[in-house]
Parts: structure tokens; C-alpha cells; sequence
């Protein structure tokens, strides 16, 4: 079963098993899933927005599954939480334990970064249950494995693994057609994710944002990651800053990735981890995406949520 809009598609990616795509992807404009069960659903990330996240819910609603939700939350970013209240109060919200303390320093600042955006009433996430290494859900049909690969786009990325079906949600760790972002996480954490997530044989690949692809798009995930690792290094031993490692080396053979300054945050992190830093340590985010904008010749990244 499909229920189209213009923008916004639920599609039945395995037997019920349901990604929500939002069309463009790029900033703030991210996935979701479902996965229907015995008496509700297990919801997998909730938009950026009120408005989206009703549009998304109500898409569930008519799904004719019990009235259970289980909400997971794939990090701590609010393009993929804001929505959460659109689940109802008694809904149990899983988060990585690393995401708590990440979701209180971040607070709403998207909001205030793309103040333009009608966010509506959204609310900084509250997880009720948190993990270490994994968790596995049974939802009656189907086993739901929750699995911690980060740090890799942040501190806290959790993906949904669906073995029965074949289905993984990578949250941000893997995107489709949108330029991948270490800036908060690790560069080379991201590439060790990519591979233990080939690794599982998936069939259908539900990334944070852009159209459902193959197991083929963590080959273009991980060479943008492998590329990023060799501008930085290139780059420190020109003596360059981030900013100017990116401005000579440009895209390369990913222009055609949406949002490509997120090239300048990824050199910060891969510079970082090559004078020996840890991964997810905290960098200056607010000071690297003003670089980012310079990148852009001055112009704030669009964000079309
Ligand atoms: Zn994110």
C-alpha cells in the first residue's frame, strides 16, 4: 500500500515494513519508517517539524494497526525528533544513552539557525529507554534489532535492523543522493559503520534522507568518507586550513550530492582525528558552519523543512 503526496510518500519497502521518504532530502528534510506488529507499531524517527510529523502520523494511523507506539529515535539531531509528541505522551522513546546529554546541550537550536521554517510546537526529545551496545524489540511478526554504530554522523547513531525482511534504517550514518556529515561524530568512525553495516546483507537500505536504495549506497557513502580522508591529510601537510583544503579540492565526483559544504565540517573532523583526537569529541559546530556558509559564497544552507 502507497499513500502519495506531492512530497511525501509511505511505501511498503517488505511485508510490513513501511519507509516515509520526504522528497528533496537535504537539511532537515529527513525519512522516517514504520513497522506494523501485533497490537501497534514501532515508529523509526519522527521529522523536523509539527506538521510533518501529524502528515506522518496520521499516514501510520491509516495503516489499521493497534494503537501501541514505540517510538526509536536513530539520534539526537531534531530533523529526526522534533515530531515525537505527534506519537502521543504514552509512547516509550528509544534513544542511544550517549543521546540524553546531547539532546539537552542541543536543545532547539535548529530553530533558531533556520528561524524562517514553520517548526509548530516542537519539543526536545525525552527518551524513556536508552542502551549501550543493542536492543531487540519483538513486535509479535518480526524481530526489530537496534544496534549502536557510532560514534559515525554523531555520538549517538543507532540503526533499525530487520532481519527477516532485509530492511535496514540507517539513520544519518548512510544517506541517498545528500553529501554524508562527520562533523559531530568521526569521519573513520563512519567508514567502520558502513562496513559493519554491509555486513548484514541488507536488501532495501531506508537512509536518514533521500529515496530507499540497495546495499549499493554504502559504496558511495564510504568512497565520499575515504575522499574526505585524504583531502585532510593532503591538506595538513600543505599547511591549509579546512576551509582552504575544501575550496581547492571542491567536490570532486560528488557534485551531484545534495548540500555539498558539508564538505568544510567534514575536513574539521578528519583534521581533528589526524592530530589524534577522539571521535565525537566536541568541535566548535557553531564556528564551522559559519565556515560553511563561507564556502557558500555567504549564502546560509537552504533548509526546506
Ligand atoms: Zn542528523
Amino acid at each position: 500500500m502507497d499513500t502519495q503526496t506531492e512530497q511525501e510518500t509511505l511505501t511498503e519497502v517488505a511485508e510490513d515494513v513501511y519507509a516515509y521518504v520526504q522528497r528533496p532530502g537535504g537539511w532537515c528534510v529527513s525519512n522516517a519508517g514504520a513497522i506494523a506488529g501485533r497490537d501497534g507499531a514501532v515508529i523509526v524517527d519522527t521529522l523536523a517539524t509539527q506538521a510533518r510529523a501529524e502528515r506522518f502520523r496520521a499516514c501510520v494511523d491509516q495503516l489499521g494497526v493497534g494503537a501501541r507506539r514505540t517510538v526509536v529515535n536513530t539520534h539526537h539531531h531534531g530533523d529526526h525528533n522534533f515530531g515525537n509528541q505527534a506519537f502521543g505522551t504514552s509512547a516509550e522513546v528509544i534513544a542511544h544513552e550517549r543521546a540524553p546529554a546531547e539532546l539537552i546541550d542541543t536543545g532547539l537550536a535548529l530553530t533558531r539557525l533556520w528561524p524562517d521554517v514553520e517548526w509548530g510546537d516542537v519539543r526536545v526529545a525525552r527518551p524513556t529507554i536508552t542502551f549501550a551496545d543493542g536492543l531487540v524489540l519483538e513486535t509479535g511478526e518480526q524481530r526489530v534489532e537496534l544496534l549502536y554504530v557510532g560514534p559515525a554522523h554523531t555520538t549517538n547513531d543507532i540503526v533499525v535492523w530487520l532481519p527477516r525482511s532485509k530492511v535496514l534504517f540507517t539513520g544519518d550514518v548512510v544517506l541517498a543522493d545528500a553529501t554524508p556529515f562527520a562533523l559531530m561524530g568521526s569521519v573513520s568512525g563512519s567508514l567502520e559503520a558502513v562496513e559493519r553495516l554491509r555486513r548484514l546483507g541488507a536488501r532495501t537500505v531506508v537512509c536518514g534522507h533521500g529515496p530507499v536504495k540497495g546495499p549499493e549506497v554504502f559504496d558511495e557513502n564510504e568512497a565520499y568518507l575515504r575522499r574526505i580522508q585524504q583531502v585532510a591529510a593532503a591538506g595538513l601537510d600543505a599547511g591549509w586550513s579546512p576551509l582552504r583544503a575544501a575550496r581547492e579540492a571542491g567536490p570532486g565526483d560528488f557534485a551531484h550530492l545534495l548540500d555539498p559544504e558539508r564538505l568544510v565540517g567534514n575536513l574539521h573532523r578528519a583534521y581533528a582525528e589526524l592530530r589524534g583526537g577522539e571521535r565525537g569529541e566536541p568541535l566548535d559546530v557553531p564556528s564551522v558552519f559559519g565556515e560553511m556558509v563561507e564556502y557558500n559564497e555567504g549564502v546560509l544552507p537552504t533548509c526546506l523543512a
